[in-house]
């Protein structure tokens, strides 16, 4: 199977690039920060404490997490409940960025993003995927932009979506998020050592997909 891992922080175009990547090369995308973030909803809605590990750690084997592919898109289940439409809130943004220090929530769902990566070719997105979930994908990608050319992006983002936004408040939960996903003791977010950096805060998205393709077609051929 081909493995493709995209890794990097947060708003550096991660989901929107690998989507493309994978619809142009016909393999499965793999969206690993969605699931963070159903197991944050599954926490959030049992009232379990962010700052409370051995809770974390006690309630999130009971989390019944699946992927599905519906026209192509990710769905994600949680129990059975197609729980997409909830995953994108500040307030499970901000729980999935605590939860996702945990180990043992770590554990479950790196077992899960392996056996998708078993089963098909895969463009999997995340932060630890190429140092520690699929240490042997062919192809590793680390991307990453500026600190305010991301805050900008998801800046206008919301803007679009619901008109009102505060970019220095975007800009300092980018900082926030960054430093806890570089300086966790599990999975940290880090470049690895195969990866190819690139940065692209003076990029279009087309220039970053093309780029990509190249290098996939440099590494395992068209
Ligand atoms: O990529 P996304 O912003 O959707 O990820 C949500 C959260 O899940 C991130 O803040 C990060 O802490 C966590 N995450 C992770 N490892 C991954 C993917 C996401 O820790 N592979």
């Amino acid at each position: 199977m081909i493995n493709i891992a995209i890794d990097g922080p947060a708003g550096a175009g991660k989901s929107t690039i690998a989507k493309k990547v994978a619809a142009e090369k016909n393999y499965i995308y793999v969206d690993t920060g969605a699931m963070y973030r159903a197991m944050a909803l599954y926490l959030f809605r049992l009232g379990v404490d962010p700052d409370d590990s051995a809770a974390i750690s006690r309630n999130c084997v009971g989390a019944d997490i699946t992927i599905e592919y519906r026209d192509g898109v990710q769905v994600v289940l949680l129990d059975g409940e197609n729980v997409n439409d909830f995953l994108r809130t500040p307030e499970v943004s901000d729980m999935a960025s605590r939860t996702s220090v945990n180990g043992d929530v770590r554990n479950k769902l790196m077992e899960l993003q392996q056996e998708l990566a078993r089963r098909q070719n895969v463009v999997m997105d995340g932060r630890d995927i190429g140092t520690v979930v699929l240490p042997n994908a062919q192809v590793k990608i680390f991307l990453t932009a500026s600190v305010a050319v991301r805050a900008k992006r998801r800046f206008l983002e919301l803007m679009e979506k619901i008109g009102t936004a505060n970019l220095e408040e975007i800009e300092a939960q980018i900082r926030e998020r960054d430093h806890r996903d570089m300086t966790r003791p599990i999975a940290p977010l880090k470049q690895a050592d195969d990866a190819v950096l690139v940065d692209t805060s003076d990029m279009t998205i087309d220039e970053v997909v093309d780029k990509i393709l190249s290098i996939i077609d440099e590494k395992i051929g068209g």
